[in-house]
């Protein structure tokens, strides 16, 4: 298994109008599972293309354990890609589809190749499968054999673009944990590209987050979730998404004043929380992030509260979400004992240990 370090990757397309990586820095330990995410058109396939070695780099170094495998070709690399599509040869029966890399790219006997080709089909549990064609397999069958198929060569990496986006929910929920469960047996190396957050979130050892080709943050899942670097990361990762709305800030003493639009709320921020973090604290237009889960019904008048109308109440199951008419979309998650009905007021309270504060014009966050 193997290290990967990725140095100022870069590629452009239809010469250079189309950035599509800008300068990515990684690096995967050995045995690592890495998710990477990012909305449609971040880069996020075009970065898994290119550790792949199916697509050539513009600029920038890749190296897996060892070897510089910039300018290697992908059939030299000792990489194994599972797609969303499967990829599968129609014609071939499960047992050819996972025997043929391991006849490519090894020297392996016939007895050993069958040795190995059975072994893992029972590991994956489609041994009674082996004789089928593809198009006799459902779609879940079908992705347990495209991952057989590549745990089988024991390659030194593994990449899955989107590999669950096919199934239905219920499926989606068990491949995922098989796929966690796996990688933790045999110790690979993983790289996940995936559009789904929660899926990023729940899989990955560490997430890597990309916008627009761009790192945006990388770290662990709770790290990331606790600590979005910039408002981009904290709407983009949570889900419902972090709210957010405009404020002034305005110094009170040692606090500061959080004033929400229109004189809709104000809130402080205490002297001890404001001096972990005033050198920060140099923008004029900032942007208040709180998430649904943090934000709270009180007494009405209750210190830093803030007074709302409900809009819609909508019904979760264990939980209610209650959209607010503080900003465009300003959700609070309540639990569903409490009766609450649209045109109701609210007064609602947060932690200022779970409020963020975002630099309006960078993005970045300053607390
Ligand atoms: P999605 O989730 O929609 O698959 P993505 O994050 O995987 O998106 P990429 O497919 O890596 O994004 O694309 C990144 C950018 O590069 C996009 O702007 C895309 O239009 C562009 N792009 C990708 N492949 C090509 C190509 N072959 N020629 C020109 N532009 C391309």
């Amino acid at each position: 298994m193997a290290r990967v370090t990725v140095e100022s990757l870069r590629k452009e397309y239809d010469t250079g109008s189309v950035v599509a990586v800008d300068g990515l820095d990684l690096e995967i330990e050995d045995g690592e599972f890495v998710t990477v995410v990012g909305p449609s058109g971040c880069g996020k396939t075009t970065t898994l293309r290119m550790l792949s070695g199916l697509e050539q780099s513009t600029s920038g170094r890749i190296r897996i354990g060892e070897e510089d495998v910039t300018d290697v070709h992908a059939k030299n690399r000792d990489i194994a890609m599972v797609f969303q599509n499967y990829a599968l040869y129609p014609h071939k029966t499960v047992f050819e589809n996972m025997e043929f890399g391991l006849r490519m790219s090894t020297d392996l006997s016939e007895t050993e190749r069958e040795r190995r080709v059975v072994e893992t089909a029972e590991m994956m549990g489609i041994e009674d499968l082996l004789e089928d064609k593809p198009d006799e397999l459902s779609g879940g069958q079908k992705q347990r054999v495209a991952l057989g198929r590549a745990i089988v060569r024991e390659p030194d990496l593994f990449l899955f673009d989107e590999p669950l986006s096919n199934l239905d929910a219920k499926l989606r929920t068990s491949m995922r944990a098989e796929i966690q469960r796996l990688q933790r047996e045999l110790g690979i190396t993983a790289v996940y590209v995936t559009h789904d957050q929660h899926e990023a979130m729940t899989m990955g050892d560490r997430i890597v987050i990309l916008d627009g080709g761009e790192l945006q943050q990388q770290g662990k899942p709770t790290e990331v979730y606790e600590n979005p670097v910039n408002e981009f990361v904290g709407g983009f990762i949570g889900s419902p998404s972090m709210n957010f709305v405009d404020v002034a800030v305005e110094s009170d003493g040692d606090r500061l004043r959080l004033a929400g639009p229109d004189g809709g709320f104000e809130f402080d921020l205490s002297a001890a929380y404001v001096g972990r973090h005033e050198d920060a604290l140099d923008s004029s237009r900032y942007t208040l992030g709180i998430r649904p889960e943090n934000v709270s019904i009180t007494d009405k008048g209750a210190a830093n509260s803030i007074t709302a109308t409900i809009d819609v109440v909508e019904p979760v199951g264990s939980d209610n979400f209650l959209h607010l008419d503080l900003s465009d979309e300003f959700i609070a998650r309540v639990d569903s004992d409490v009766d609450f009905d649209p045109g109701d007021r609210v007064t609602l309270t947060f932690d200022e240990a779970d409020v963020h504060l975002f630099d309006s014009e960078t993005g970045r966050n300053v607390l």
